[in-house]
């Protein structure tokens, strides 16, 4: 038996110096953490003052009853004023916001001086339908332009905005329609989606009847100019609301500590939760994170980030974090497959990208596709590529380094989550040597560490619990109207701290490696495994695209290690394959993480922002009926799963 919180078994050797020309010239140098570890609070004082305050803070962060914290507490300002009006003020109308690329090839770029525009008459819009401070609007919307002049209309008015991805069934939207009392949902006729028009309204008018007389409007834009029923009284178009609006609207000041978005989890591990989120430390945290961690130069990099705006990363790098900045990015409506694999490689090369942020889910279905497919696009521009969503396998960060970014350009794997609001734990591009697969250091200003059971920090070298040790400004205030599921969640399982829920190690330099989530971790045998471990060791194999394996009931072991893998393209699937992964596995982890039995499967339970459900895989190889399904993005994957999985799970 060993007492370890967590094995430390994969060894990653490989280092990437930053480029000497990116180092020069870089945003931030390594003086920034010894600033910021010496006037923590005095470092995150000095970041608010990125933005424009209509009154400055003085005080910086009230803790005096955690975990609620209160940040620039007496500060008052205007999100949307902060996001647009203020670049047209300083010069910078003409600057382009955001070019739009929708699914079908049309396109259209917004500069600054336009969003304003449209962001004013949206609120105009948003207040002639009765939408006042304090009141909470809903957006169920694809991704277009009028996604975030909705949100940052609902901002500059004191509204609440609660996005929900517009992948979700009708009941999702009517619980988080319910849970929030929104009073005005914002939606489109539908979106393209894989070539086709996709309906979004049959969805709203499904759900605002299931919540039960909370919404008063459902303001509707013209996307695909598909058929949808429409009720006179309660719908309205957007054009010709916003259209007849005036595009004066004179931004009101707000208090930092005024509420912005609630935002609810992917729903990985179980049920999702409503996050808040409020003002001033949220926008401090989100423009400072992407100004620094991507070395935005605002005035010539192009900006991309690949996520949805309904999850966190579309708001806080999408939305919030580059508008603040002034930045110049793209959008894009549809899928990376349509018309062809090489989509996403056609829109860099086509507006100049210098910036790409994507998660590991479409890296590795890149690397499914192949090495031909991005080679044959001009990748030049690219100068920083950012990871987000899930730890990303050595192999699969070392493909994107080599095969989107030239073997020249660093890679930041950047850690946070929707509790978080901004990033946490990640390289600095001019500054760290970064190591495939780590997310290597708290950012300037933030505070995380590696606990054991029983709460005591561990050595360089060990693995446990990654928990945050001091608050930090875009930390969420509470779960929307459940004070206790917050302190339970998040603040019980170690006295002071944060606990994140995700499992973490400590390499020998002291840099962080996430290890997946502590619900999933594996005990074999009297170890704690680590699902990310035995992923990246099966993703190292040629043959493998991509992993996701879960400890299953075993009577002699107490967990076994089963691997679901999603074989390369070439690859055929026999015993002798199977034999040789697990092999390959033993050999790179050692024996106690070789897995009982590896399958191939055509495609693993993900949720729609691309993550991996192993709480169902698990179910499955468990022979237990599927807990939560309602944020998977496929519910015939897990049949197909569960049809090459015999009845029996613990033969080999
Ligand atoms: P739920 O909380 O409902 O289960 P979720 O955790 O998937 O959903 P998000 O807030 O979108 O919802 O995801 C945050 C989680 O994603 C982190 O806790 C972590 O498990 C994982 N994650 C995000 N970025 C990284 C990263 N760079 N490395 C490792 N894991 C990451
Ligand atoms: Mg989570």
């Amino acid at each position: 038996m060993s007492n370890e919180s967590l094995a430390n078994l994969l060894k990653e050797e490989r280092r990437f110096a930053p480029p000497a020309d990116l180092a020069a010239n870089a945003n931030v140098t390594a003086e920034a953490y010894e600033q910021a570890a010496a006037d923590r609070l005095g470092f995150w004082a000095e970041q608010a003052r990125r933005l424009s305050w209509a009154k400055e803070p003085t005080k910086t962060l009230d803790w005096s009853n955690p975990p609620f914290a209160k940040w620039f507490e007496d500060g008052e300002l205007n999100v949307a004023y902060n996001c647009v009006d203020r670049h047209v003020e300083a010069g910078n109308g003409d600057r382009v916001a955001i070019h739009f690329e929708g699914e079908p090839g049309d396109s259209r770029s917004i500069t600054y001086a336009e969003l304003k525009d449209e962001v004013s008459k949206a609120a105009n819009a948003l207040l002639e339908l009765g939408v006042r401070k304090g009141d909470r609007v809903a957006i169920y919307m694809p991704m277009i332009p009028e996604t975030a002049i909705a949100m940052l209309a609902a901002a500059r008015i004191g509204a609440a905005h609660s996005v929900v991805f517009g992948g979700f069934s009708a009941d999702a939207l009517a619980t988080r329609i319910k849970d929030a009392d929104a009073k005005v949902v914002i939606t489109a006729d539908g979106g393209y989606r894989r070539g086709q028009p996709s309906a979004l309204k049959p969805a709203v008018d499904d759900a605002v009847a299931k919540a039960e007389g909370t919404v008063e409007h459902v303001l509707v834009v013209r996307r695909t100019g598909q058929d949808v029923a429409f009720d006179a009284e309660r719908d309205v178009w957007w054009d010709e609301l916003v259209g007849r609006q005036s595009a004066e609207h004179t931004p009101e000041a707000f208090d930092a500590e005024h509420p912005l978005f609630i935002l609810y989890t992917s729903g990985t591990t179980g049920k999702p939760k409503g996050i808040l989120h409020t003002s001033g430390g949220y926008l401090t945290q989100t423009a400072y994170t992407h100004w620094a961690v991507f070395d935005l130069k605002p005035e010539t990099d192009v900006y991309w980030c690949t996520a949805d705006v309904g999850w966190v990363t579309g708001h806080s790098y999408i939305v919030y974090g580059p508008l603040a900045n002034g930045a110049t990015q793209v959008m894009y409506e549809g899928t990376p497959d349509t018309p062809h694999q090489g989509r996403f490689w056609e829109i860099v090369e086509k507006y100049r990208v210098s910036i790409l942020y994507t998660a590991p889910t479409a890296i590795r279905t890149f690397m499914k596709w192949g090495d031909e497919i991005p080679a044959q696009f001009d990748l030049s521009s690219l100068r920083v590529l950012g990871s987000v969503g899930e730890p990303i396998n050595p192999e699969a960060w070392v493909w994107y380094r080599k095969n989107i970014g030239a073997d020249r350009t660093p890679v930041v794997d950047t850690w946070w989550q929707t509790e978080t609001g901004a990033m946490m734990i990640s390289p600095l591009p001019g500054v760290t040597e970064t190591k495939p697969g780590s997310a290597q250091r708290p950012l300037p200003g933030i505070s995380a560490t590696v606990v054991d059971d029983e709460a005591n920090e561990v050595p360089n070298g060990g693995g446990g619990y990654l928990v945050l040790t001091e608050p930090w400004p875009s930390m969420l205030r509470t779960i929307w109207g459940d004070d206790q599921r917050f302190l339970d969640t998040y603040w019980s399982r170690f006295e002071g701290k944060y606990f994140a829920g995700d499992g973490a190690k400590k390499d020998d330099d002291g840099d962080i490696w996430l290890l997946g989530r502590v619900d999933d971790v594996m005990l074999v045998s009297g170890h704690n495994i680590s699902t990310t471990e035995v992923e990246s060791a099966l993703v190292s194999h040629p043959a493998v695209a991509e992993a996701a394996v879960v400890g299953a009931a075993d009577e002699t072991t107490g967990q076994a290690i089963v691997a679901f893998v999603i074989l390369r393209g070439s690859a055929a699937e026999d015993e002798k394959l199977v034999a040789e992964l697990r092999d390959h596995v033993g050999a790179t982890l050692g024996p106690i993480a070789k897995p009982k039995r590896v399958l191939p499967v055509a495609e693993l339970p993900k949720t729609r922002s691309g993550k991996i459900m192993r709480r169902l895989l698990r179910d499955v190889a468990e022979n237990r009926r599927l807990g939560d399904v309602t944020t998977l993005t496929d519910s015939t994957v897990m049949t197909l799963i569960q049809s090459k999985l015999p009845s029996s799970s613990s033969e080999d």
